[in-house]
């Protein structure tokens, strides 16, 4: 399938006041297939939902390039940007907290098409609202109540609802189920995946739960402080991870799974997630990583792909400094 998304060194950097910069993301880069679902998995702090707001336009980037079907969406006039809202959309963690309490849920989905000047007639917006309402599994009676009178599930299929209003190609979906019961978290996993077969979304899904973002995603990528440390397909990460941080998130899973040979043993990782404001020298994984050596603390590894597309950023696949550390030995 063809690129739709491509994301390209980004860097959203905060600046806080005197000489104080909060790296929320140092250095991003990954393209997205048209139709396929990309999981961004990371502890909260570690720049993700700060990446997704950043890729649809919610935030100026510092350095670097979203793509959009080739255009770069940080460039685009008012008109492009107009165009490009009916494209992209998001949907929150919190559905309380993005649906207006004020307003009907039939005033809510109704607004994105208002703004774009869409379904003008008042009669076919509304059988437009009962139509979406149908698609998340609601109906027609619940587009006069508001959204306190709906359980966090309901809520959030009328974000999604309102996400769906513009027909949009690509979702961002910014840990969509983690405000939610666990009871509720699988049909809201089931109602977007069949809403994407139905549709042909793409999505980008950013969680920071591995076991969940895993059934979803066709690949993932795991952020770390501002940082990709890793990224593959989501078959691959869970069967083979490369990277300590990605080995200690998956250790953390506790579902048995009979064809995962080689049950993985917990791993604790030391110490807090460090400030982005101030990240360690070298690798910013170091402070916590159980294999940090010497050159942790002094280089920052490169990005490279060492199976095929199957991408991480860590010393330890370092065959330069593996071949220089034999080396080393064999002189000794
Ligand atoms: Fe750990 Fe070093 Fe790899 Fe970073 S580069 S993850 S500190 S081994
Ligand atoms: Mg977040």
């Amino acid at each position: 399938a063809e690129t739709i998304l491509s994301v390209q060194q980004l860097k959203k950097h905060f600046h806080l006041g005197k000489d104080r910069v909060l790296k929320a993301v140092d250095g991003v880069s990954f393209d997205i297939k048209k139709g396929e679902t990309f999981g961004i998995v990371g502890e909260s702090g570690c720049g993700k939902s700060t990446a997704g707001r950043t890729i649809i336009g919610l935030y100026d980037r510092t350095a670097g390039d979203v793509l959009y079907d080739g255009k770069n969406i940080h460039e685009m006039n008012e008109k492009e940007k107009f165009q490009f809202h009916r494209k992209m959309q998001m949907i929150f963690q919190d559905p309380y907290a993005s649906l207006n309490p004020r307003s009907t849920v039939q005033e809510i989905i109704s607004e994105p098409m208002e703004v774009q000047g869409l379904y003008q007639n008042k009669k076919e917006r509304l059988e437009r609202v009962y139509q979406l309402l149908e698609d998340v599994g609601l109906n027609r009676d619940h587009a006069n109540r508001y959204p306190h009178e709906f359980s966090g599930g309901q809520r959030q299929r009328i974000g999604i609802a309102r996400a769906l209003s513009l027909d949009p190609e690509f979702i961002i979906a910014d840990e969509p189920i983690s405000a939610l019961d666990v009871s509720v978290q699988a049909q809201v996993v089931n109602l977007l995946k069949d809403l994407q077969k139905k549709k042909g979304l793409t999505y980008l899904f950013i969680a920071h739960d591995l076991s969940m973002v895993k059934h979803i995603s066709d690949r993932i990528g795991v952020m770390y402080l501002g940082h990709l440390v890793e990224l593959t397909s989501s078959e691959n990460l869970y069967q083979k991870p490369l990277h300590p941080y990605t080995q200690a998130l998956l250790s953390a899973i506790p579902i048995p799974d009979p064809d995962v040979e080689d049950r993985r043993e917990r791993i604790i990782l030391n110490g807090e997630l460090p400030s982005p404001v101030n990240p360690p020298s070298g690798c910013v994984f170091r402070t916590r990583c159980p294999h940090a050596m010497e050159v942790c603390a002094t280089q920052a590894p490169v990005w490279q792909e060492v199976d095929d597309k199957h991408f991480v950023a860590c010393h330890l696949y370092n065959e330069d400094l593996q071949d220089g550390k034999n080396g080393k030995q064999a002189a000794a």
